[in-house]
């Protein structure tokens, strides 16, 4: 039995990752959950799940004086706290997926991470932590679950290259000009993936895909150059590795993230039955086409950031968090987003300090930066 401590319970990651949970109760036990301001939604998975550990936002915590609640700003203290073995799912959305993260790898829990936001700003620290933990990193996201499955039983140094693939998100139909006047209901209609409002807004500008590159850099150790991103329409295939010897391994599957969340519950020993539809019959034919640079220049522009690694990601993942919280808001045009970021990257100098200490501080100082800029109307 895993005891599983869910960071982000109540977000579209969150919701799947219970229903998995749900699904196989002589497996798994969750035994602490997270929100930020969905109360009723906590509630609820607090007595379904007679849970005594939770965390939400600090106006609600009230809400939960019959539990042992934590401030959502404070998820480092639940995990320290903790007295038994568990895994960590973390569900979260954005950079505050960092610190949680960095305590659970430092008590030995295994992370589960779908918060990619943690490796974007927080690679370079957290592979260190590792090194030296007896926990794991595995990941919740489509791409990586995919190439973690292809590389099974293989050495890193037999791998030509990866690949992963992009949908090309909600816009892909439209060209650069077109993208002057949509929406944020028109952003949020992803083709192919239900998932929360933030990662279907990178999907669309394919930030999404910049930070899967980090994540597969970091998670895979894997030089930039080993690592390609094509867009695929069918979001069929999600990975491939191509091997010196010739030989490239694809993963195919439904695009059903449940998929990928009970693989990394499950871990490398066992499968567990799932039913999924996957009729290979229906599917008439998969494209694969490079990711055009001026149609995607965020993609670009975020990937030569990648690239040089110090602390322009952090900028970069801080300037969009924000952006993307404004233009959701409706105070932001959708081309705003790659303005921000790209004032961002011109205002903040890159840096090769890499602790936690720097990357917060330059986390908070560039959100504060583009919210006085940008919100204010300056
Ligand atoms: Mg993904």
């Amino acid at each position: 039995m895993k005891s599983v401590v869910l960071l982000g319970a109540t977000g579209s990651i969150g919701e799947q990752t219970l229903e998995i949970i749900e699904q196989y109760p002589e497996r798994f036990k969750l035994v602490a959950a997270t929100a930020n301001h969905s109360v009723k939604a906590l509630e609820a998975i607090v007595h379904k799940h007679d849970i005594k550990i939770v965390a939400i936002a600090e106006s609600h915590v009230a809400a939960f004086d019959d539990r042992q609640c934590y401030s959502a700003t404070n998820l480092d203290q639940l995990i320290n706290d903790l007295e038994d073995d568990v895994v960590v799912v973390n569900a979260l959305v954005g950079a505050v997926g960092l610190k949680p993260t960095m305590a659970a790898l430092k008590r030995g829990f295994d992370v589960l991470l779908a918060n990619k936001e943690t490796l974007v700003v927080g690679g370079a620290v957290i592979m260190p932590l590792l090194k030296e933990s007896s926990a794991k990193l595995i990941p919740i996201d489509s791409e990586h679950s995919a190439l973690a499955q292809c590389l099974r039983g293989s050495r890193v140094e037999d791998v030509d290259k990866v690949v992963i693939t992009a949908s090309g998100g909600s816009f892909r139909d439209l060209d650069k000009a077109a993208l002057e006047n949509v929406t944020v209901k028109d952003a949020l209609k992803h083709p192919n993936w239900s998932m929360g409002a933030k990662i279907t807004i990178d999907s669309a500008t394919m930030m999404n895909k910049v930070f899967e590159v980090i994540e597969a850099h970091y998670l895979f150790d894997l030089p930039y150059h080993k690592i390609e991103a094509v867009l695929h329409r069918e979001s069929i295939v999600h990975g491939m590795v191509h091997f010196v010897d010739g030989n490239v391994l694809m993963h195919a599957g439904p695009a059903d993230m449940r998929i990928p969340i009970l693989s990394a519950l499950e871990g490398d020993l066992i499968r567990l039955p799932y039913r999924s539809v996957f009729d290979i019959t229906k599917i008439k034919s998969l494209s694969f086409e490079t990711i055009d640079p001026i149609r995607y220049s965020l993609f670009d522009l975020g990937i030569a950031v990648a690239r040089k690694e110090g602390l322009h990601t952090v900028t970069m993942n801080a300037a969009n968090e924000v952006a993307v919280a404004l233009f959701l808001e409706g105070k932001i045009a959708f081309n705003a987003i790659e303005e921000i970021i790209t004032d961002c990257l011109l205002a903040f100098d890159n840096g090769y300090e890499i602790s936690l200490d720097a990357i917060l501080q330059l986390d908070a100082q560039v959100r504060a930066y583009v919210e006085k800029k940008y919100m204010d109307g300056e």
